[in-house]
């Protein structure tokens, strides 16, 4: 398993992660999320132990991430980057000799990462999705109790997501711990037990995806187009109990959950204006991401944020 505890990393003067807890259990697919920049790269390193936090602990099935617990996890960077004159065959059996893992190991490395014809070839004449699936497979490869993979669905085609959530469910199957990430919930919702999100360094939420889409529902947007909009309407929506709200041109944009559309609609009209199109918005990670960013400005008490879903 997998327990981070109030991990906390700068780079200079600057907060990449700032008190960040969460774990992973064995036979648990977490997914980690959130916009570019926000961290995960980071945790995945001192995951791995390629990193090691400014505070708070990263322990790896009961020790601490470095040297050892190395040995039983593997790791997928966000970029990988082989030796560019060797063959993809090549580089399986070097990772293969690498792990002294049995020969049987490598048919079903090169199995995974479906080279077909190229398997011969140098790795410089791979695409970016056969470099991508080539790197998945060495990762999974050796069976490791504990599996980071960051990023793994970019540059996946439908079918390589596809044969990605397999793999996947394979490693529940045996128990293993994985971590994976991704800057769009649509990506890997489908493939993760529970979400994390991470924003600007920040563990907002953690949370199953069932639970996860009910505070999203929460924050469903809708659009009302005003005949003449007025920076008035803000604040009568804001105090009819709206989450957000924001003028864009003639559209009235507004956070809000859904039983409290019809009070934000009849306000609107107390405040004089004149609806002239009106319609709801499937809530997205992007709106959450504001919506948090928001709320957080609004509240500075150092909540948990668990304290917030
Ligand atoms: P993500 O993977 O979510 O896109 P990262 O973990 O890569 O985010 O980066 C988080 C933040 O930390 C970013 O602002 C990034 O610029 C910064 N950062 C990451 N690694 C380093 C580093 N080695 N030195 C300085 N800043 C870094
Ligand atoms: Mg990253």
């Amino acid at each position: 398993m997998i327990r981070i505890q109030r991990l906390t990393k700068y780079f200079g003067n600057f907060l990449a992660l700032d008190n960040v807890s969460f774990e992973a259990q064995p036979g648990e697919i977490l997914a980690l999320i959130g916009p570019n920049g926000s961290g995960k790269s980071t945790i995945m390193r001192c995951i791995a132990g390629l990193m090691t936090p400014t505070r708070g602990e990263v322990i790896v099935n009961g020790l601490p991430a470095a040297g050892k617990t190395r040995e039983w996890l593997s790791y997928l960077p966000q970029k990988v980057s082989f030796p560019e004159s060797l063959t993809g065959q090549e580089l399986v059996s070097f990772y293969a000799r690498l792990r002294k893992l049995p020969p049987g190991m490598t048919e079903r490395a090169m199995e995974i990462s479906r080279l077909n014809g190229f398997a011969q070839r140098p790795v410089h004449e791979y695409s970016a999705g056969m470099l991508q699936r080539l790197g998945i497979a060495i990762a999974v490869m050796p069976d490791a109790p504990i599996v980071v993979m960051d990023e793994p669905t970019a540059g996946l085609d439908a079918d390589g997501v596809c044969r990605l959530r397999d793999l996947l469910s394979q490693m529940r199957a045996r128990r293993q711990t994985v971590v994976v990430s991704s800057h769009a919930l649509a990506e890997v919702e489908a493939l993760a037990d529970r979400i994390a999100i991470l924003v600007k360094g920040r563990l907002i939420a953690c949370e199953p995806l069932h639970q996860l889409r009910g505070w999203l529902a929460k924050r469903a947007a809708m659009r009302v187009r005003l005949r003449e909009p007025k920076r008035e309407a803000c604040e009568a929506v804001l105090q009819a109990g709206a989450i957000s709200a924001e003028l864009i041109g003639t559209d009235l944009i507004v956070v809000a959950g859904a039983e409290k559309r019809l009070e934000i609609l009849h306000a609107l009209e107390r405040e004089g204006a004149h609806i002239e199109q009106f319609s709801t918005e499937e809530p997205t990670l992007e709106s959450l991401y504001l919506g948090y960013t928001r709320e957080d400005s609004h509240n500075q008490s150092g909540v948990a944020a668990s304290d917030r879903l």
